[in-house]
């Protein structure tokens, strides 16, 4: 049964909703991926939207029509094996939601289970609902793990995030990376990739969650949802205006955020 897990205050005014189905919110976490859906409403409310959250999972609708953003986390290869075999019942209205380009957020096991297939760190192969072209290969007693910073130079804007992943993923060439590797593994350690950009679809290997840390992103997400919705030319307050903040004086010589993680 769907249900809403969070969402805003009713006894405000807000000048805009959004609605987000958050994808087997009850069985993928890895890392407090969950942290996503606190950015995502912060950034959100900071906006003036009135945001709502349901979980969307086994056995349920997705009602594409009623939602505006995806959150897909990322998780163990067990709860990720039970995700495959639930998936294919979702897999037209995800892939009408992705072609109306709608905004997905998918984080590891996510973005793996909308590509092709996902080999398992026990060589078993588990199909993705293959929405999009990407596939991921397994590595023998192995996993990429620690922090990782990427760059994406269309937006030109940096990310960081912490990555553990076994699965090595390859994209196809409708596919961009979410970023090029500044330090890390990413996709799969071969190629400088990390991550997907594709229509709105947003992947990534990085948990942390990835929104917390990369608030520019949050941004991102939550302004392109809103412009679909409420129109292409909404005049929305400057990512400076609402989320950028400076050291305070008397705090004497600490850096920001973005000169300690250089
Ligand atoms: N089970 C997948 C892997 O190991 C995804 C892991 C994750 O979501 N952190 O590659």
């Amino acid at each position: 049964m769907v249900y809403t897990s969070l969402q805003s205050l009713q006894n405000r005014d807000y000048d805009y909703e959004l609605n987000i189905a958050h994808l087997y919110g009850n069985l993928l976490n890895t890392y407090g991926d969950n942290g996503n859906i606190l950015m995502m409403k912060y950034v959100g409310e900071k906006l003036g939207v009135k945001m709502t959250f349901d979980i969307v999972s086994i056995g349920d609708d997705f009602d594409n029509n009623h939602y505006d953003m995806v959150f897909f986390g990322g998780g163990q290869d067990y709860e990720q094996s039970i995700v495959a075999r639930d998936l294919p019942s979702k897999r037209q209205a995800i892939d009408q939601f992705i072609q109306s380009d709608k905004v997905i957020l998918a984080i590891c096991g996510g973005f793996q289970l909308l590509g092709q297939y996902y080999i398992q760190a026990n060589g078993v192969k588990i199909d993705g609902i293959g929405v999009m072209g990407h596939y991921t290969l397994n590595q023998e007693n192995n996993r990429y793990i620690g922090d990782i910073k990427i760059y994406n130079e269309e937006f030109n804007e940096t990310y960081y995030g912490f990555e553990n992943h076994q699965g090595r993923t390859f994209l196809s060439d409708d596919e961009k990376p979410l970023g090029k590797v500044v330090y890390g593994n990413g996709n799969n350690k071969e190629d400088d990739s990390e991550g997907i950009h594709y229509k709105n679809v947003y992947g990534s290997y990085f948990h942390g969650p990835i929104l917390s840390r990369n608030a520019n992103l949050a941004y991102r997400l939550v302004t392109t949802a809103l412009r679909n919705k409420y129109g292409q030319d909404l005049n929305l307050p400057s990512y400076e205006a609402i989320l950028s903040h400076e050291v305070p004086e008397e705090y004497g010589d600490v850096k920001s955020k973005a000169e300690f993680e250089k």
